[in-house]
């Protein structure tokens, strides 16, 4: 994932997170899914 001023972001999908623990999450699913889960998206900080 990529850090940013405090949020982290997932590679793949972009989406951002204040909590390294959902980005890696979102990462691990976005890896073998190749789609993102609607349960760990919803932790997103909104855009
Ligand atoms: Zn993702």
């Amino acid at each position: 994932m990529v850090r940013k001023k405090g949020k982290y972001i997932c590679f793949k999908c972009g989406f951002e997170y204040a909590d390294k623990k959902w980005a890696s999450r979102c990462e691990a699913w976005c890896s073998s899914h190749n789609s993102c889960s609607m349960e760990v998206i919803k932790h997103a900080i909104r855009r």
